[in-house]
């Protein structure tokens, strides 16, 4: 069997960042250190976090008084800033860089009187934090079919932000969408979107033109992981979600001469090794990689763990 492993795959910037964060905590401050929300979502980061101290709540009222605390990756709503605020919780925000920008640019087009249309899945934590940051007229859209049903005049100006680990490719037809419907639309430019997202996504169409069978490796509360395996899908290669080797299923591959194997941004590279391990134990198998893009993208740590040596980020598989 060959395998062939999709480049880029696994860890993007954001996610990276957002473990160091809770590490470097840990080494500063000493354990416990407190969660809210997945740091990332996949249960093997979570676990290995939780074996060095991290605990991980859903609420700030379940952290103790003084404690600290730590915003994941997808961003929070302004009411839990203000909750850790009021309660002068020592804070460490680990919300991505990219997923800041959303915020921003969203508030900028709130304060130019644009009624703010967010491309997104209802319900992700990352579209919570988006919709509680906004003061002001913020629709959430899910697909065309919403576009339609917008109760609004076509005069009246708009302006769109989409969820992160939704590419250019998936949001085309709502924002064409948004553009029939309204005369006036405002959105940001395509070199705002998350590159992960994108470069990811791309891999996997590029991967689907070569294999049989096409495995992601991530959790099923993974937005971007579930994307990629839809995407493998609608490239007519059957497409599964995995979350480590254990969970392999020998009629997913059998009969398949050459496998695709990727990751979501949020899963680390040790859990593809354990894949590969695993088809191992079916037969003899060849690895190679897809020639794809190098990603050399870093975000900066919070001012309060600067005085700390950064870990080793091209040593960092899980
Ligand atoms: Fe940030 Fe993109 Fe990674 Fe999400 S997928 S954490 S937006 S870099």
């Amino acid at each position: 069997m060959k395998v062939i492993l999709a480049q880029p795959r696994g860890f993007c910037a954001g996610v990276v960042r957002a473990i160091e964060i809770v590490e470097l905590a840990l080494r500063k401050y000493g354990a416990p250190v407190y969660v809210r929300h997945e740091i990332v979502h996949n249960r093997h980061v979570v676990e290995r976090l939780k074996s060095k101290g991290a605990r991980f709540v859903e609420e700030l009222s379940e952290v103790p008084e003084g404690s600290v605390t730590i915003f994941s990756a997808h961003g929070v709503a302004r009411k839990v800033q203000v909750e850790a605020e009021a309660r002068n919780l020592p804070v460490l925000d680990a919300t991505c860089p990219l997923v800041s920008k959303v915020h921003n640019q969203a508030k900028r087009y709130i304060a130019q009187g644009r009624t703010l249309i967010l491309i997104g899945h209802a319900g992700h934590p990352e579209v919570e934090g988006t919709l509680g940051q906004i003061d002001g007229n913020v629709i959430l859209v899910q697909n065309e079919s919403d576009v339609a049903a917008l109760d609004l005049p076509a005069e009246t100006p708009i302006a769109y932000v989409t969820q992160t680990t939704l590419s250019v490719d998936d949001t085309r037809a709502i924002i064409a969408a948004l553009q029939r419907r309204f005369n006036d639309v405002s959105g940001p430019s395509t070199s705002d979107i998350c590159y992960a997202t994108q470069n990811r996504q791309s891999a996997v169409r590029e991967l689907a033109k070569l294999v049989d069978v096409i495995l992601v490796v991530g959790a099923k509360n993974s937005s971007n992981s579930n994307r990629l395996r839809e995407i493998g899908e609608e490239a007519g290669v059957p497409s599964y979600l995995i979350a480590d080797g254990s969970t392999l299923e020998e009629h997913w591959v059998r009969g398949a001469k050459t496998v695709g194997l990727t990751a979501g941004a949020s899963a680390p590279e040790i859990l593809v090794d354990d894949v590969i391990s695993s088809l191992r134990r079916l037969g003899d198998v060849e690895v190679t990689t897809l020639s794809g893009v190098e990603e050399n993208v870093t975000f900066r740590l919070p001012v309060q763990l600067s005085d700390l040596p950064a870990p080793n980020r091209a040593e960092r598989v899980n």
